[in-house]
Order: structure tokens, then C-alpha cells, then sequence
């Protein structure tokens, strides 16, 4: 039996230095590492043996890191990256070429947006964006020349769960993968379980906690065939150039169900180089032994704010997973039945003004553009992240002009109430 998440974030992928007997995850802080032999030396670049070579392409202390990762999702291996960023690139990168497309919900965090409209457009790869109310706009949104579809689990600021299972299975027909980035969802929701092929992190957010390093993550969920249809994913199915024309899908055979992150490490990161840093694995490790613990108090906090805000007359609508009606709330109640995270939305009646004036009153919380941190934190995005779009553009994102978005932290649950309490009458 697998054990419980409380368990892996404390155990998984690590028990003891082999040299020292140390007991915490070493920080190998070192770009290289000797061989045993040239023959040692060989086998490692020809992947007949698995080790370490370079810090750029694997290390210690982030494979310990990805280890964790993997088992607490549920996936079969991982890879640690400079960034939520880079992650998001590089599981497009990973199956797109010039002239391929993805399939994307439109809701997602505004950086990812920009990469998919703008950079990747730029080198050739077209998203294809569609609203996730519907599921079957992924398969409307299909042709031949489709890679995968892109959603967020838990997007802001709508807060609505994406129909992962819906999506996974229309995908799965095609034999094309779902990723999910899981960011905002971490231990809630596990897209393996729903059938998502691929999950990304950024770790900068909750499984850091500590709001200290910028990382990110990919997952590979070892539970997509992909030789089913082996013209829909070339990059894995037809001879690598750049590794002595390997076929990844085959060549990774031997070592597991990690294809598509095998690939990623030995194409993408040996190339493009977004490696993480030890000292942020490390980082990364301390903030996800506290992981289901924090996830837990998180949500039990962020619903009392919720239930708290519903009740003020200042404020005109609370978003938040438990105040849904309808689909939303449908599909709440599926996916999140653990918890339903640190993050929520309101609409200060008073509109942008109001909303503006409620953020500067704040004490206790951080005004930030940043989620998922132990301390309390508030922005109002129509002033800031939204403000490059125009009001019609911000409402169809879910941003409204007297929206404020707050990911709550891990204070004293009545701390908490009593700066927005304060907040809400200096604004109202
Ligand atoms: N995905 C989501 C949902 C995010 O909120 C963010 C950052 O805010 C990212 C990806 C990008 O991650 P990073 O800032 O670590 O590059």
C-alpha cells in the first residue's frame, strides 16, 4: 500500500546521505560530478546507466526533491525547474514543433497566457484558446495537428475547477495528453486520479510555502500510452537527431513509464538550461514536509474569511469554491472534497474605488502579486496584474473593477478577520 501524503512529504525519495549518514537532504552545491571510470563516464551519456553527470541536468538534492514530488502526486517521475515558467514552457516545448497547436481553458494565470499568445506564437506553436464551461470545446477546438490540451485545476480569479476528468477522457481519444498546472491545488486535487497525463507546479506557491525561492516542476503521470497514436506525438514516437536518432517512446522502455520526462531532461533542460538551484530544492524540500499539514489550515481559514465576507454589507459577492451555485458548484463538490484551497475573491460594493481603498487600509496582510505564501496576502488586479487590459477584457476574465483577490495565510484565524474587519470600514 502506498502511504499518506503526511508520510511522503516527510519520507519519499531520500533516507540518508550515503556518505555521511546526514539525516536532512544534503545541498550538493556542485556543477559536476567525477566518474568512476571512462567506461562509468560512457554508460552515463548513452542513458545505459542512470547517474550523475552535470548539475544543469541532474543533481542530489533535486532528484530527492523530485522523488517527493512524484510520489505525492501519484506520478512515476518528476523534474525540477528554475521556474513555474519555465515548467509551463517546457511541457509544451516537450511535445510541440513550428506549426503544431495546443488546446488551452482561457482561464488562466496571466503569465502562462502571455507565453501561449505571444512567445509560443511566435516560434510557430498556436494555442488555440477555449472556455472551459464546456468541455467539448477541446474536442471543437482539435485537428491533426494538435499536442495536447492546457488547463489550470484551480484557476484565479474565477475559482471554478476545471473539468479535468471531462477533458482527460476527450483527450485520451485522440491520444492526446491533458496537463494540468496544479499550482493552486496542491494534495486537494491529484489530476492523475482523474486521467490528466502531465502536471506542473509552480513551487514558487504553496509547496514552497515560504514565499523565499521562485521554482517549478513537471510530473509525468507514467499513465498515457503514447505509442497509441504514434502520428499525433512525433516528438516521441520518431528518431531524436539530437540522441543518435532515439525514439523516446522506446528508449525509455527499460527504465519506466517516463518518456515524456525523460526527454524533457535530456533534450530540453540539456538545451534550454532552466535548471533549478540546490539551494532552492532544498528550500523546496523544507516547505513540503509541512505540505498537508498547510494545505489544510489554509482552506480551514480561507472558508471562514469566505463565510465571513458573505455576511458584510460592503462587499457585493464573495468567490470562493463553497459559495458556487450551479456547474461551478458541481463541480466543487467533485473535485475539491478535501479542502478547497487558500484562495478566494470579493467585489467591494463601492466598485474600484472602494477596492483600491481597501487594500491600502490593510495591516496585517501583504499587498503582493504573488499566492500561496504562510502570510495573508492581497492585490486588487484591476489596479494592477489586469490593469494593461482593457474593463470588457478584465470582465471576461473574472475581474471585475471593485474585485480583490486574497490568498489567505496561516495567521491566527481571528487576526485575519480583524484586519479585514478594519479594512472593510475604513473602504465601505
Ligand atoms: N502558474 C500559476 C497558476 C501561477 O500562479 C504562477 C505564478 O504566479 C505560475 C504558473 C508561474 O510561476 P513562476 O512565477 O514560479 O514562474
Amino acid at each position: 500500500m502506498t502511504q499518506h501524503p503526511e508520510t511522503l512529504a516527510l519520507h519519499a525519495g531520500w533516507r540518508r546521505d550515503p556518505a555521511t549518514g546526514a539525516v536532512a537532504v544534503p545541498i550538493y552545491q556542485t556543477s559536476s560530478f567525477q566518474f568512476d571510470s571512462t567506461e562509468h563516464a560512457a554508460n552515463l551519456f548513452a542513458l545505459k546507466e542512470l547517474g550523475n553527470i552535470y548539475s544543469r541536468i541532474m543533481n542530489p538534492t533535486l532528484d530527492a526533491l523530485e522523488q517527493r514530488l512524484a510520489a505525492l502526486e501519484g506520478g512515476a517521475a518528476a523534474l525540477a525547474l528554475a521556474s513555474g515558467q519555465a515548467a509551463s514552457s517546457y511541457t509544451v516545448l516537450n511535445l510541440a514543433r513550428a506549426g503544431d497547436n495546443i488546446v488551452t481553458s482561457t482561464d488562466l494565470y496571466g503569465g502562462t497566457w502571455n507565453l501561449f499568445a505571444n512567445t509560443l506564437k511566435d516560434m510557430g506553436i498556436e494555442a488555440r484558446f477555449v472556455d472551459p464551461s464546456d468541455p467539448q470545446g477541446f474536442a471543437r477546438a482539435t485537428d491533426d495537428r494538435t499536442r495536447a490540451y492546457y488547463a489550470e485545476t484551480l484557476p484565479n480569479p474565477k475559482l471554478i475547477p476545471f473539468p479535468i476528468a471531462e477533458v482527460a477522457a476527450i483527450g485520451r481519444g485522440f491520444g492526446i495528453p491533458l496537463i494540468m498546472d496544479n499550482t493552486a491545488a496542491p494534495l486537494l486535487v491529484r489530476p492523475f486520479d482523474h486521467g490528466a497525463a502531465v502536471v506542473m507546479y509552480s513551487t514558487t506557491k504553496y509547496l514552497g510555502g515560504h514565499g523565499t525561492s521562485i521554482g517549478g516542476a513537471v510530473i509525468d503521470g507514467g499513465n498515457f500510452d503514447w505509442t497509441a497514436h504514434p502520428a499525433r506525438q512525433p516528438a516521441l514516437n520518431t528518431p531524436d537527431p539530437s540522441y543518435h536518432g532515439a525514439v523516446w517512446a522506446e528508449a525509455a522502455k527499460p527504465l519506466g513509464p517516463i518518456a515524456y520526462i525523460l526527454k524533457m531532461r535530456t533534450t530540453l533542460l540539456r538545451d534550454l538550461g532552466a535548471a533549478m538551484s540546490p539551494f532552492n530544492a532544498f528550500l523546496f524540500l523544507q516547505g513540503i514536509e509541512t505540505l498537508p499539514l498547510r494545505m489544510r489550515e489554509h482552506s480551514r481559514n480561507a472558508r471562514a474569511v469566505a463565510d465571513f465576507l458573505a455576511k458584510r454589507t460592503e462587499v457585493s459577492r464573495v468567490i470562493h469554491p463553497a459559495h458556487h451555485t450551479g456547474m461551478a458548484a458541481e463541480r466543487s463538490a467533485r473535485y475539491l472534497p478535501n479542502g478547497q484551497g487558500g484562495l478566494l475573491g470579493f467585489e467591494m460594493a463601492g466598485g474600484a474605488p472602494a477596492g483600491r481603498a481597501f487594500i491600502d487600509a490593510l495591516k496585517l496582510f501583504y499587498h503582493v502579486a504573488n499566492i500561496g505564501d504562510a502570510r495573508s496576502l492581497a492585490i486588487h488586479p484591476a489596479s494592477t496584474t489586469h490593469s494593461q487590459l482593457s474593463e470588457a477584457e478584465q470582465k471576461a476574465t473574472g475581474v471585475t473593477p471593485g474585485y480583490v483577490r486574497l490568498s489567505i495565510g496561516l495567521e491566527h484565524i481571528d487576526d485575519i478577520l480583524a484586519d479585514l474587519d478594519q479594512a472593510l470600514r475604513a473602504a465601505g
